[in-house]
């Protein structure tokens, strides 16, 4: 399934010379309705990272749809999610758990808008890491494999407001501000161009929101914000 134009290049994600053997979707297929699935932006990978990025997508394909908020999310929800169920029964019943203890209208057919998911905010910024490196070599060229330095996570209210002021500095150079998939995912991203691995990114996958993240109960967070470095010296 590899094409020639994917194979024996530097993996993205590890940074291994000529070691690639597939194209990976940056951004999972899998995120988007089968119509929204046109040149979605893929670079080389070896077999093990893309293993690796797939394992952390399809537990998040399946968790994340149902905290969806953005514009096709019951159509996201109920087309994409039940077959994934159907292979994941673990998963399913941990969903299913949640859904019992949170259930508010006993006929309306939704979700409540408050329903918690077992979600691992963890995962989900490291799956933001890695797109950030797809992403960047994507746009850039950029390589932002180790010894550069790069975190994304979710971060406290308190933070958005100078994170955000961080985009205006005019000393970024190239500047990224996508919306796929009617919302499905946004990022904006924006890079240094003395310094091709220095680069601020804000993710938002499906509108979720996350509640009472990384210890900090009642708090509510809905984009993950990223930053990568180059090595200290
Ligand atoms: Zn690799």
């Amino acid at each position: 399934m590899a094409s020639k134009r994917f194979r024996g290049k530097r993996c993205v994600y590890c940074g291994r010379q000529e070691i690639s053997d597939t194209g990976d979707h940056v951004i999972a297929r899998g995120f988007f309705l089968p119509s929204q699935r046109a040149n979605l932006p893929q670079v080389p990978a070896c077999s093990s990272c893309n293993n690796a990025k797939s394992q952390l997508e399809h537990h998040l394909l399946t968790v994340l749809p149902f905290g969806a908020r953005h514009s096709t999310a019951s159509l996201t929800l109920n087309e994409l999610v039940p077959g994934r169920l159907e292979r994941n029964a673990r998963l399913h019943r941990e969903l299913l758990d949640a859904w019992n203890r949170q259930w508010q209208g006993a006929y309306a057919p939704r979700w409540s808008p408050e329903m918690k998911l077992p979600l691992d905010g963890n995962k989900v910024a490291r799956l933001c890491e890695y797109m950030m490196i797809g992403l960047a070599w994507y746009h850039w060229q950029a390589d932002l494999t180790p010894p550069n330095e790069l975190r994304a996570s979710f971060f406290h209210p308190s933070a958005i407001s100078s994170l955000e002021r961080l985009f205006g500095n005019p000393q970024w150079g190239a500047h990224v501000n996508e919306n796929i998939g009617a919302g499905t995912l946004t990022y904006r991203a924006v890079q240094d161009p003395p310094a091709p691995a220095r680069t601020l990114w804000r993710f938002t996958i499906y509108g979720v929101v996350m509640d009472d993240a990384a210890g900090w109960p009642g708090v509510r967070a809905d984009a993950i914000y990223g930053a990568s470095n180059p090595p200290r010296t």
